[in-house]
C-alpha cells in the first residue's frame, strides 16, 4: 500500500526512510561507505524538511564538497521541488556559501559588495611581482623563492587564521633558522595589501571573512533553521567552524564516509547525535566493490585513534559483473593507447549501450592528463577536463573576463594590466609604469588614475605620447560605456558582446594569432556559459533580514513561514524607473530596496531591472551606499562570481551536446559516478603519491585510490606502466604497493590481468546496474561484428592492447559464437 504522499521515500530502504524523516532539530549523522545513497538521503531530506516539515528552501543550507556535486543535487532538487523553490535554497559548496552571505552583508565587516574574488592564476602573478624586486638580495643568502611555494604557505597560514604578524612573530622564534618564513611574512603582508587595494579576496579568504562575518554578525543567520553537509569527512577546520556557526541549535545533518576521508576526521562534537547507518551499496557490481574494500581493508592498524570506522560491511544485490582489470603497459603513452582502444571496444562490446559519457579517467594529480587528452583526440574521442581551471586560464577567455572584471571593479588591478593593450594600444611599458607609479603616489587605483588623465584632470597626460593618450582616452570611452550597459544589461551574454564589439576583439584576436578559430571558439563558449550561469546559480540568500537598516532587530524567528515574499515576487513588483545612462560613476545615487536589489535570481532578472530603486529610502542608507550601487544586482557580478569559483566541467557541461569522456582529478570526482571507471598510473610514486611519506598521510593516499574505484558502477580498470616521462626524463616505474599487497584476498583474484570479451550476460548485468535497457541481442551482435570487420587494415586484431594472442583467439570465437548462434541462451 501506498499511504505517503511523498513519492520519493518510496524509492528509499528502511534506514534511508529513517534519515530522511528524521525530524529537524537536533543533530543527526549518516555514516556510510560508498554508493550507499548518503547523498540521495541528503537530497531528499532537503525535499521533505520543506514538505513535511514546511521549512522555507531559503532556510536551509545545504553545502557539498565539489561545485559539480553541487550541481548535481541541485538538478535533483529541481525535480523534488520544482525549481523556484530549489532555486532559494542556499545550495553550494562553503566558498560559494561564503561568498553568498559576503555580498549580502559584507558591508558590516567593511568589505565593498562589489569585491572581486582573485583567482589562484593572478595571484601568482601578483606574488610573483613581489617576489621579483627582492629575488636578487635573496640569491645571494641562496635563497630562491617560488610563487607556488609562497601561496601555499600563506594558504596554510589563513586555513589557521594566521595575520602576517603572527607569522612574523613565528620566524622570530625560530632565530636564524626563521629567515626565510620572515621573509614569507613580509611577502604575506604585502600580499594582502594587495589583495586589499585591488578590492579583491582570494579563495582563503572567502572562508576566513566567511567565518568572520558569521561570528560577529550571528544575526544575519537567523533565518537558518537547518543546515545539511555532505562529504563531512572531508570538512577542514574553517570550514567545520563555519557548519557549527549555521546549525545554531545543533540542528545539522551530517553525512559522510569517514573511509573515503581526504583530510583526515573528526567526529562531531555533538553528544546527543542520532546515527543512522547504511550498508547496502547501489552503485556497483560486486567485483567492484569486493576489490575497493580489498584496498581500503589494509589501512586499518595504524589510522588516529579518534578515527571512526563503520566497516560493517557493505554489500550490493548486484552480481559480480565483469572483473576489475590491472593493466600492465611499457609506458605511459601506450597506457593512454590502450585506455582509448578501450573505450572503443567496450562501447562497441556492449552493443553501444554505453556512451563517452558513461566513461571517466580518474587521474592522481592534473599533470597526468595531458597525454591522455592528446591520444584520446588523436583516435577522435572528445574529452572533458573536470576539476582544472584551464579553460578559464586560456588567453582569450582571460581577455575577455578582464574586461568584465574592471567594469564590475575599476580597483581590480590584475585586470587592469591584462586589457590595457588589448588590443594594441601602443601604451608602451615605461608610460604605463609612469602612470602605475603616479597612481600609487596618489593612492589611486591604475582604473581611476587612467580615468583622470583621460579627462585631462591629471597632468600626466602631458608627458605622454600624443598617441598613447589619445588611445588611453578612447579605452576610458570603451569602459564607461560598457559600464552604463552593464548596469542597464541583464543579460551577461549581451554585456560580452558589447565588449567585443567595442573593443574590436574579434578582428585582434585574428590579427594576432594564428590558432584563431580554437581561441574564438572558446570566447563563444564563455558567452554561452555566460547563458548557463543566469540558470545554474540562481541562487537567493533569505530576504528576511534587510542589510537595508542593518542596525535594527533581526526579523522575528516566529515570522509566519509562507507569507514573506519571495525574491521573486519582490523583483517582478520593483518598479524599474531608473533609465539615465548617464550618471557618472562617483555620484551618490539613490540606493534601491536591498530586498530586491540583492535578489540574483537571474531568471526574473531577464523580466525587470532588479536594480531599480524604490522611492523610500532611509535617508542613512543613501549616505551609506557607495557608487558601487550601479550594478548591484546585476547578473554580471554573479557571473563574475561564477566564473572565478567554478572548475572547467560547469563551463562545458550543459551546452555540450556531443558525449564526452570525462578527465577529472580523484579530489573532483568526489560524490559522482560513471557506469565506467579508468585508473591510470596506479603506481607507487602516485599512490601514494611520492610526497606522502608519513603514515596517516600513506592511508589517506590509500582512501584516495578507493575513492576513485568506487566511482565506478559497472566496468573498472586500472592501469600501470613500467616507466613514465617526469620532465624530460623517463624513470622506471612499479605497481602501487596497495595493489600489490591485495592482487588476490585468499584465494579470490581481485584483478584479471585483462578482460577481452564482454559476454551477452555481462551487457545485461551492465544494463542492470547503470538503470539502462540493453538492445536486442542481434542488434548487439551486429554493432560487435561492425567494430570487429571495421579494425584497420594492416593491424591484426590480436595485436591491438586489448587483445593478447591467446584470449583473443578463445574470446573471440566464443564472441561469434554467442551473437550468432541463436540457439545460445
Ligand atoms: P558516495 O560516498 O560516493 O558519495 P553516496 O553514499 O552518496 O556515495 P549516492 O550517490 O547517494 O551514494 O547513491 C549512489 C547511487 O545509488 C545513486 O545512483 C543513487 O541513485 C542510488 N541509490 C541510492 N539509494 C538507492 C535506493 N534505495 N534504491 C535504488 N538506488 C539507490
Ligand atoms: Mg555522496
Amino acid at each position: 500500500g501506498n499511504d505517503n504522499p511523498y513519492p520519493y521515500l518510496d524509492t528509499l530502504n528502511e534506514r534511508q526512510t529513517t534519515a530522511v524523516t528524521y525530524p529537524p532539530d537536533g543533530p543527526l549523522q549518516v555514516l556510510a561507505g560508498p554508493g550507499s545513497g548518503k547523498t540521495k538521503v541528503l537530497t531528499c531530506r532537503v525535499a521533505y524538511l520543506v514538505h513535511h516539515h514546511h521549512l522555507r528552501p531559503d532556510e536551509i543550507v545545504a553545502v557539498t564538497f565539489t561545485n559539480k556535486a553541487a550541481l548535481e543535487m541541485k538538478k535533483r532538487l529541481n525535480v523534488l521541488l520544482g525549481e523556484p523553490g530549489a532555486n532559494k535554497l542556499v545550495l553550494g559548496t562553503f566558498h560559494s556559501t561564503c561568498v553568498k552571505y559576503l555580498r549580502r552583508y559584507g558591508k558590516s565587516i567593511g568589505l565593498n559588495n562589489n569585491f572581486s574574488i582573485m583567482d589562484y592564476d593572478d595571484a601568482k602573478k601578483m606574488m610573483a611581482n613581489f617576489i621579483k624586486p627582492i629575488a636578487q638580495a635573496l640569491k645571494e643568502v641562496h635563497i630562491v623563492l617560488k610563487a607556488d611555494q609562497v601561496l601555499s604557505e600563506i594558504s596554510n597560514a589563513k586555513a589557521k587564521g594566521e595575520t602576517p604578524g603572527g607569522m612574523r612573530a613565528r620566524a622570530e622564534a625560530l632565530g636564524s633558522g626563521g629567515q626565510l618564513l620572515s621573509v614569507m611574512a613580509d611577502l604575506y603582508e604585502e600580499y594582502e595589501k594587495g589583495l586589499r587595494a585591488a578590492g579583491s579576496l582570494d579563495f582563503d579568504d572567502l572562508l576566513g571573512y566567511g567565518l568572520k562575518l558569521l561570528r560577529q554578525e550571528r544575526h544575519v543567520l537567523n533565518s537558518v533553521k537547518h543546515v545539511l553537509v555532505d562529504e563531512f569527512q572531508d570538512t577542514n577546520t574553517t570550514q567545520y567552524e563555519l557548519m557549527r556557526l549555521f546549525a545554531k541549535e545543533g540542528n545539522v545533518t551530517i553525512v559522510g564516509d569517514p573511509d573515503q576521508a581526504i583530510y583526515g576526521w573528526r567526529a562531531a562534537d555533538y553528544p546527543n547525535t542520532v546515527e543512522v547507518h547504511l550498508e547496502q551499496n547501489y552503485r556497483s557490481t560486486g567485483a567492484i566493490l569486493d576489490a575497493s574494500l580489498a584496498i581500503v581493508k589494509q589501512g586499518k592498524s595504524s589510522d588516529k585513534p579518534d578515527k571512526k570506522r563503520i566497516q560493517k560491511g557493505l554489500y550490493t544485490a548486484f552480481g559480480s559483473g565483469v572483473p576489475v582489470t590491472l593493466k600492465q603497459t611499457s609506458n605511459g603513452f601506450n597506457e593512454a593507447e590502450y585506455i582509448a582502444d578501450e573505450i572503443k571496444r567496450l562501447i562497441a562490446h556492449t552493443g553501444n549501450l554505453l556512451t563517452f559519457d558513461d566513461f571517466a579517467i580518474l587521474l592522481r594529480y592534473n599533470a597526468l592528463s595531458r597525454i591522455l587528452e592528446t591520444t584520446l583526440q588523436k583516435h577522435s574521442i572528445p574529452t572533458r577536463l573536470v576539476g582544472g581551471r584551464k579553460f578559464f586560464e586560456r588567453l582569450e577567455v582571460k581577455d575577455v573576463l578582464g574586461y568584465l572584471q574592471l567594469i564590475n571593479n575599476p580597483q581590480y588591478h590584475p585586470a587592469f594590466i591584462r586589457v590595457i593593450n588589448v588590443p594594441k594600444r601602443s601604451i608602451g611599458e615605461k608610460t604605463l609604469q609612469g602612470l602605475l607609479d603616479r597612481a600609487k603616489e596618489k593612492g589611486l587605483s591604475a582604473m581611476d588614475m587612467t580615468e583622470r588623465i583621460a579627462d585631462g584632470e591629471d597632468s600626466y597626460h602631458l608627458s605622454m605620447p600624443v598617441n598613447s593618450r589619445k588611445n588611453l582616452v578612447q579605452f576610458v570611452d570603451v569602459i564607461r560605456k560598457l559600464r552604463v550597459q552593464a548596469k542597464n544589461c541583464t543579460r551577461v551574454p549581451e554585456i560580452i558582446e558589447s565588449v567585443l564589439e567595442e573593443t574590436g576583439y574579434e578582428a585582434y584576436l585574428r590579427r594576432t594569432h594564428a590558432d584563431f578559430d580554437t581561441r574564438w571558439e572558446n570566447v563563444k563558449e564563455l558567452a554561452i556559459s555566460g547563458r548557463i550561469y543566469q540558470i545554474s546559480y540562481s541562487v537567493t540568500i533569505s530576504q528576511e533580514q534587510e542589510a537595508r537598516n542593518e542596525t535594527s532587530a533581526p526579523a522575528s524567528q516566529s515570522a509566519p513561514k509562507k507569507s514573506t515574499p519571495t525574491t521573486a515576487d519582490v523583483s517582478t513588483s520593483a518598479a524599474p524607473t531608473e533609465s539615465s545612462n548617464t550618471v557618472p560613476r562617483g555620484k551618490k545615487r539613490k540606493a534601491t530596496g536591498e530586498a530586491s536589489s540583492e535578489a540574483i535570481d537571474l531568471e526574473y532578472a531577464e523580466e525587470e531591472d532588479i536594480a531599480s530603486p524604490a522611492a523610500d529610502i532611509p535617508a542613512e542608507e543613501e549616505a551609506d551606499d557607495s557608487e558601487n550601487i550601479d550594478i548591484r544586482g546585476t547578473p554580471l557580478r554573479v557571473f563574475l562570481e561564477a566564473s572565478m569559483l567554478a572548475t572547467d566541467a560547469q563551463a562545458q557541461d550543459e551546452n555540450a551536446v556531443i558525449p564526452r569522456v570525462t578527465i577529472c582529478t580523484v579530489h573532483a570526482a568526489k560524490g559522482l559516478e560513471w557506469p565506467v571507471v579508468f585508473v591510470p598510473a596506479v603506481e607507487k610514486g602516485v599512490y601514494p603519491f611520492i610526497k606522502s611519506t608519513e603514515e596517516a598521510q600513506v592511508n589517506e593516499e590509500m582512501r584516495l585510490l578507493y575513492v576513485a574505484m568506487t566511482r565506478a558502477q559497472a566496468v573498472l580498470q586500472l592501469t600501470f606502466a613500467d616507466k613514465r616521462m617526469a620532465g624530460k626524463q623517463e624513470i622506471p616505474k612499479e605497481l602501487s604497493p596497495f595493489v600489490a599487497a591485495c592482487r588476490a584476498d585468499g584465494k579470490k583474484s581481485m584483478f584479471e590481468p585483462d578482460y577481452p570479451v564482454i559476454s551477452r550476460e555481462d551487457r545485461e548485468l551492465i544494463a542492470s546496474v547503470i538503470g539502462r535497457k540493453p538492445r536486442p541481442e542481434k542488434e548487439a551482435a551486429e554493432i560487435i561484428h561492425a567494430y570487429i570487420v571495421s579494425i584497420p587494415a594492416g593491424k591484426r586484431p590480436w595485436e591491438l592492447p586489448w587483445a593478447s594472442d591467446t584470449n583473443w583467439r578463445a574470446g573471440g570465437a566464443a564472441f561469434y559464437h554467442n551473437s550468432h548462434n541463436k540457439e545460445h541462451r
